[in-house]
């Protein structure tokens, strides 16, 4: 049967999310890709849930903001999506208040610099809990929800590091993860064709402090690597987040969005 046919005719009304409920999660940090995408998501209209982890005060004011720019409801929920119970949490209390969830942007992410030899037991299984099982978490919490509805979007934020192994760095468990995520995204797109769409964005290097620890040497290494020659902005992903979630997508699903300044086209 098929689900979501666009109802509207202009452009502008495809891309509208006004009456729309999203969740972005991992949307705590200052210049992070889960605000960017949030504060694309409220320009167009949507009311908003974001969360956070560990940075309660940064969710907060990413709340305050995004309500005084846009005149949007938008509130916090802390979730730590590698913990199931607190995933299922999250959707029912969103339902609770926001009275249902068109969207939900899986963004919550972690890394570890750690090589598979000398690197940690706990570096691997956190990096693997929070973004490969967190995602299906998330996933698993919302499909019921957009089963029931028979409408949704799932949108993943896997990585350019799910494509082609990250060098110089050792990141073996964020490099799997994320191709996890990617082919989550494809496989979902099967199971939920009756009813939702699931996609997942691949950003390459974006300028916003997860990698603020890495030196000068493998910056610089980078920079030679990406055809672009620079490292992308937040912002300049929020088009694709706002694009996945709204209706201007209404034919697609299992796509992976790579945007990566051109690093993994060679
Ligand atoms: P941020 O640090 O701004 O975002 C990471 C977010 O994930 C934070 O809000 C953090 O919450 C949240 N988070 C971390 N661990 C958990 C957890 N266990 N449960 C719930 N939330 C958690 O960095 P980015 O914006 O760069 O990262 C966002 C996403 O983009 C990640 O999935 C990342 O892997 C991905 N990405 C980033 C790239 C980049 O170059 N920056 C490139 C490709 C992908 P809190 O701070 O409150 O703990």
């Amino acid at each position: 049967m098929p689900i979501q046919v666009p109802q509207a005719e202009s452009l502008k009304d495809m891309f509208s999310l006004k009456g729309k409920v999203v969740i972005v999660t991992g949307a705590s940090g200052p210049r992070g890709i889960g605000i960017e995408a949030a504060r694309g998501c409220a320009e167009m209209g949507a009311d908003l849930a974001i969360t956070y982890s560990s940075r309660p005060d940064g969710a907060k004011k990413n709340c305050e903001d995004l309500t005084k720019e846009y005149g949007v409801k938008v509130k916090a929920y802390k979730c730590n999506v590698g913990e199931w119970s607190e995933c299922e949490k999250l959707v029912s209390d969103v339902i609770k208040d926001f009275g249902k969830i068109d969207a939900f942007i899986a963004n919550a992410g972690a890394t570890a610099d750690s090589g598979v030899i000398d690197g940690s037991k706990e570096d691997w299984d956190r990096v693997i809990q929070t973004d490969l099982n967190g995602t299906a978490y998330c996933a698993k919490a919302v499909g019921a929800h957009f089963r029931e509805r028979g409408t949704g979007s799932l949108v993943i934020t896997a990585s350019m590091s799910g494509l082609i192994a990250n060098f110089p760095q050792e990141q073996t468990s964020y490099n799997v993860a994320k191709a996890g995520c990617i082919h989550m995204a494809k496989s979902l797109a099967n199971e939920w064709r009756d009813f939702a769409r699931v996609n997942s964005v691949s950003p390459g290097y974006i300028d916003t402090g997860l990698s603020d620890f890495v030196d000068e040497k493998t910056q610089k290494l980078w920079l030679d690597m990406i055809p672009m020659n620079r490292n992308g902005l937040a912002k300049e992903l929020k088009g694709a987040y706002v694009y996945l979630a709204s209706d201007a997508s209404t034919y697609t699903t299992g796509a992976n969005i790579v945007i990566d300044g051109g690093y993994t086209c060679r």
